[in-house]
Parts: structure tokens; C-alpha cells; sequence
């Protein structure tokens, strides 16, 4: 048996104004229904206007994807009705869908995927329902909010893969800065297809809709194909249903079967001429494109002298990307920003912010690199730094965290240990080696983690007599 999935994904584009109007199209977080205006509302007589930062920022997308963008592409109405949609229509591109083709790769395990891209499109969102105990109630506020579709080949093989890659095109949305393509957020939305079939043969198509974070795709998915697998065990056949996904229960919900699916009555949106990208507007959107995601990746190694692994978990995100460039030159040593990057700092970032400025962090690095703070204490001051806000050298100071080099206190603190331990310093002189680590630690401790430990043994070696 093989698993064979196909995606269409929606993708809000980040714009200021709506698709059509000049409504505000930042309504994640306004009071329902302050957005809006006689065309999204689809008052009689209205007219849509085409938003041109909408088309360069989907132009982005289908550059970056290697799809063929084409010089005209049509509007269409998909007719349907439902309480969200107060025109009772959709306009969108079916028949000439602005780019055809191109791909993503990514990796997964280790190894290179490639899913082909079908075509891509523009639309304009709907409203929104809001269930309450005592019925719905509709915001109209993202009606009209522009959304690039991009439809695949059925290129994935398994749900885990239609999870990477999903994963692999957020991160491009958002290097290309067109989406911040948050799922929670319904920024990047999925519905998939999928079938599984005895090898050789084509299956029968199920689709889930409406699947809004990379656990559900994956989780919906599995179920999906577990239960197209038993059916197939015992001889059924599978119908072609549409499913949604209740992710608390984690169940699939059938939502309608062959029989009622949709005629949307697709026709020419009338009050729309033609979008013709003409070659020197593509080349305008060419030259804007800001750097992606693998090109950067592969600077990282190659500039930096990053491993694969540190470069890829550093591009995922453009902001923690930028970040660490401005710590790397903070520093003036990548790969120990690099290392502090990933082995502190993302275990405190939560927000879009960082959780400390990189000029700070730069700052720190400098001081243990230079040997005037152990790694330790610099770990330290840093947790409190983060915590606090103060800035760490600031607390390295106040607590006096910078490490104890002065070779006469170092050798006091050796003394006392060896005075205080005479069976560990017995071992030593009878030929246990080890012993002399236990008295570093010794050492260490009455210091309160702050001797430097290489001075601070030579000092052991010489007061035992062995160097
Ligand atoms: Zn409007």
C-alpha cells in the first residue's frame, strides 16, 4: 500500500489595506465588524479595486517557488452561500490562475524532499462566525483579506512529510516577509487530500479541511490513512467524503459526502479587468526579493563556518536568523554566538522579540572569550539578565561572578584545600591521579565557582610537587 497527499494551502498576505477596498486588513485584533465598507460588504453597486502590494507580495511567493508567473491571469466568481460571505460570492482565479508550476525542497531525516507545486492563485477571504451559547454571531472584518492559494502535485508520501513541508514554507513566507503565516492565528490555513491504494492502482480521494496547526495536518492525516488501510484490508472500498478535524478529541468529522458536493457556478468576475504582470513589473518584484531562506542557510556554513544542522535550526525563523548576525558581529566570533544562540538562548524566546538585545549578549560572549568571566558564571549572570532585564556584565559586577585569576589568592585556596584534605592529597603522592580533581573542585567551590580552573590546578600540581 502507498500513501499518496496533496495540499492547498491558504496564505494571508501581509498587507495594509484589504484585496478589493481600502479597508484596514489588520483585524486580528479589532472590534468585529469596524473594517468594513460597501464592497467587502458586497453592497449593490460597489466596485472591487485590485490591491498591487497584494500581487507583488504573491509575485514574491512564485518567484521564490520557481513558478511561471503569467502575463495575465482572469478573476472569477465561486458562487455559494453561507452567513461569513455576505456577497454571496467568492472572487478568486480559477480558470487563469496568476503562476503555474514550480517546487519546494526541504529536508526531512536528513534527507532532500521536493514537493511540485501545482499552481497558485489570489482570493479574498471570508468573515468570520463566532459560536456562542446562544447562536452565531459573524464579524465581517476579514472579509475581502487578501490570501495567495497554493495548490500541490500529490507529491507527499506520508503525513509527517505534508507536516515538513508545511513547516519548510512558513519559513519561506516568512524570510520573503509577505506572511507571518501564524496557523494559530489562521494566517496559513490547510486543507488536504489524500488515498491510499494497493501499489500500482489509484485510489479513491478523502479530503480534510480546515486544518490550522502542523500537529493536526500530521495528526488528521494519520488517521486518515490508518482508517483508508482497513477498509482496503477488508475489501471496502473507500467513498470520496470530506472530513474536518476535531483536535481535541482528536477525531475526524464528517462533513459531506460525493452526493452534496458543491456546484460553485464559477464564472468571469465581471467588474474586474485582466491582470497583466508585465515583464518589467516582474523584474521589479525580482529585484525586491530579499534573501531566502536556503541561500541563507548555505551563507551561514559558508561565511561562518556553521555545520548544516546549526545553520538550518538558525534560518527557521528570520528574526532568530537576524539575531544571531547581530551577535556574531556584536562578538566578532560566529561560532560561539552561534553556540550561545542555540544552546541558551532559544530556550527563553517565546515572544517575537529576543529575549535579551544582542549587543548584551555580544557583550557576555566577549568577557568569558577573554577570560574575565568563566562559562558557568556567565550562564548564570545571563539567566538573571533575562529574567531581570539588567544587563549581565552589569550583574557579573554587582555579584562579583568575574573570575578569580590573581595567583595569590588562587594559591591560598590551594593551600587550605590541601591542608583540609591530607587523604586526598595521600592518594595523590601514592599515584591516584584522579585525586587531583577532587581538590581542583575543592578549590572551586570555597571560590564560589568563580577560580579559574587551569591556573588554579597548575597551582595543585606545584604545591603537590609534581610539576
Ligand atoms: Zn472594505
Amino acid at each position: 500500500m502507498h500513501t499518496v497527499i496533496g495540499l492547498e494551502i491558504h496564505v494571508q498576505l501581509r498587507t495594509r489595506t484589504k484585496l478589493f477596498c481600502s479597508c484596514n486588513a489588520d483585524y486580528f485584533a479589532a472590534p468585529p465588524n469596524t473594517l468594513t465598507c460597501p464592497v467587502c460588504l458586497g453592497m449593490p453597486g460597489a466596485l472591487p479595486v485590485l490591491n498591487e502590494r497584494a500581487v507583488e507580495l504573491a509575485l514574491r511567493v512564485a518567484l521564490a517557488l520557481g513558478a511561471k508567473v503569467q502575463e495575465t491571469s482572469r478573476f472569477d466568481r465561486k458562487n455559494y452561500f453561507y452567513p461569513d460571505l455576505p456577497k454571496g460570492y467568492q472572487i478568486t482565479q480559477r480558470e487563469f490562475p496568476l503562476a503555474l508550476g514550480g517546487e519546494l525542497s526541504f529536508r526531512m531525516d536528513g534527507e532532500r524532499r521536493s514537493v511540485r507545486i501545482h499552481e497558485m492563485h489570489l482570493e479574498e477571504d471570508a468573515g468570520k462566525l463566532i459560536h456562542t451559547d446562544e447562536g452565531a454571531l459573524v464579524d465581517m472584518n476579514r472579509c475581502g483579506v487578501p490570501l495567495v492559494e497554493i495548490v500541490t502535485e500529490p507529491d507527499i508520501r506520508s503525513p509527517k512529510e505534508a507536516r515538513e513541508f508545511l513547516r519548510a514554507l512558513r519559513t519561506l513566507l516568512r524570510h520573503l516577509g509577505v506572511s507571518n503565516a501564524d496557523m494559530e492565528k489562521g494566517e496559513l490555513r490547510c486543507d488536504a487530500n489524500i488515498s491510499v491504494s494497493a501499489d500500482g492502482e489509484l485510489g479513491t480521494k478523502t479530503e480534510i479541511k480546515n486544518l490550522n496547526s502542523f500537529r493536526a495536518v500530521e495528526r488528521a492525516l494519520a488517521a486518515e490513512e490508518k482508517r483508508q488501510r482497513e477498509l482496503l484490508g477488508r475489501g471496502g472500498p473507500v467513498e470520496q467524503v470530506t472530513f474536518g478535524w476535531d483536535e481535541h478529541t482528536g477525531t475526524l468529522v464528517l462533513q459531506r459526502s460525493k452526493e452534496e458536493a458543491h456546484d460553485y457556478r464559477y464564472f468571469p468576475e465581471p467588474d474586474l479587468v485582466p491582470l497583466v504582470v508585465t515583464p518589467d513589473w516582474l523584474a521589479r518584484v525580482r529585484e525586491e526579493m530579499p534573501e531566502l531562506p536556503w541561500e541563507r542557510e548555505e551563507r551561514f556554513m559558508r561565511e561562518y563556518g556553521l555545520s548544516r544542522k546549526d545553520a538550518t535550526i538558525l534560518i527557521e525563523e528570520p528574526a532568530r536568523a537576524d539575531y544571531f548576525e547581530e551577535v556574531a558581529r556584536a562578538c566578532g566570533s560566529p561560532r560561539e554566538a552561534a553556540s550561545w544562540v542555540l544552546s541558551e538562548i532559544l530556550r527563553y524566546w517565546r515572544d517575537e522579540e529576543p529575549p535579551i538585545g544582542a549587543e548584551a549578549l555580544g557583550r557576555l560572549i566577549t568577557a568569558v572569550k577573554s577570560g574575565k568571566i568563566s562559562r558557568t558564571n556567565a550562564k548564570e549572570a545571563l539567566e538573571e539578565a533575562i529574567s531581570s532585564g539588567q544587563d549581565p556584565l552589569e550583574i557579573v559586577e554587582e555579584r562579583g561572578l568575574s573570575l578569580l585569576s590573581d595567583e595569590g589568592e588562587l594559591r591560598r585556596l590551594a593551600e587550605e584545600v590541601v591542608a583540609e584534605n591530607p587523604k586526598a592529597v595521600e592518594d595523590f603522592r601514592a599515584g591516584k591521579k584522579g585525586a587531583i580533581g577532587f581538590l581542583v573542585g575543592q578549590a572551586m567551590r570555597k571560590s564560589g565557582g568563580r577560580a579559574d580552573a587551569k591556573k588554579l590546578s597548575q597551582i595543585l600540581l606545584e604545591l603537590l610537587g609534581s610539576s
